[in-house]
């Protein structure tokens, strides 16, 4: 308790923000662009603030939750006077997207910034497990903690402020990929006649949990450039071919297509006998 903080952008996630901070018994004071949203907040016990300057001088600490970096950026932009105070970014984004709004803060004299990615969506925010991770100064960051502790289990991923929002793209990587996976098991399941949640109780969930324990596996392949004796790319590709044809027996749209795509391109450039780890240094060459 004791501890003032305000809060910039009450969208789902910036509204759980501030309801957990004022839950830990900080006086909070927020900003929204859309009043209708403020009003609701501060009927939660918020204090209302009439700008972005006027909301970010109320409080030492101030946490920043919006749309995207380009809005972070345009309202910090707009506030004259950010010196001494320590701003935290919670806004998802790209490692340069962070870095463009980091060097925002040069020149303000005493001035922090630490970026954060919140792991949990908003209605799991707040538990013990909750995690989001930080990356900035580690003064900064323990200065922090008592704050963010409010919304879980911070975790201070390095000084380097693109850390936390490059960990958290690769993350959101593995999501998303997860998802596609998922939409698309759940679609056959569904046209199979197989009930969703039986699947994900019985089958699915064992596992995905199992998969944690090859992940880190595949992991030591690419980092010791060991890309045979694993599953064989010729193989999976044959695999994934057949989720195509289940698909189609079935009438359900097949994903997949970029993994696909680059197993395809890698049993063509004399691959066939290289596990999936092969793939990494395929993706991170065609970059060059
Ligand atoms: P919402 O869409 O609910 O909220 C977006 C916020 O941005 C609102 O406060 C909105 O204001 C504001 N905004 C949008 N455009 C402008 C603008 N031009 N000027 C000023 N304010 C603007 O998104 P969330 O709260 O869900 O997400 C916010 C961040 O949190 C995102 O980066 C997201 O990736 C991250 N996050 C979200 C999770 C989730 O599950 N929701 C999980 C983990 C991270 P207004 O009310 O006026 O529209």
């Amino acid at each position: 308790a004791g501890h003032d903080v305000s809060v910039i952008g009450l969208g789902n996630m910036g509204a759980a923000i501030a309801n957990c901070l004022m839950r830990a018994g900080a006086k909070v004071t927020v900003w929204n662009r859309t009043s209708s949203k403020t009003e609701e907040v501060v009927g939660q016990g918020a204090i209302p603030a009439s700008s972005t300057s006027a909301c970010i001088a109320a409080s030492p600490i101030t946490i920043i939750c919006l749309l995207s970096n380009a809005v972070a950026q345009r309202v910090l932009s707009d506030v004259a006077d950010l010196s001494t105070r320590t701003i935290v970014n919670l806004t998802n984004g790209s490692p340069g997207q962070v870095r463009q709004v980091a060097a925002l803060l040069q020149g303000h004299k005493g001035a922090r910034y630490l970026h954060g990615a919140i792991m949990v969506p908003p209605m799991l925010l707040g538990q013990p497990t909750s995690m989001t991770l930080v990356s900035g100064s580690s003064d900064a960051f323990h200065a922090c903690t008592p704050v963010l502790s409010a919304l879980g289990a911070p975790r201070h991923v390095g000084e380097d402020i693109a850390r936390a929002p490059l960990l958290d793209n690769a993350l959101l990587s593995l999501m998303g990929g997860m998802f596609e996976g998922w939409v698309q098991a759940l679609a056959i399941a569904q046209r199979g006649g197989v009930d969703g949640v039986d699947f994900a109780m019985g089958l699915a969930g064992p596992f995905v949990k199992a998969a944690a324990d090859w992940l880190p596996r595949i992991a030591e392949h690419v980092r010791d450039e060991k890309y045979k004796g694993g599953s064989p790319l010729t193989m999976q590709l044959e695999a994934l071919d057949n989720i195509a044809a289940t698909g189609e027996e079935l009438g359900v749209r097949v994903l997949l297509g970029s993994l696909r795509d680059v197993m395809e391109r890698a049993v063509r450039q004399g691959k066939g006998e290289e596990s999936i780890a092969g793939l990494v240094p395929l993706l991170t060459r065609e970059k060059e």
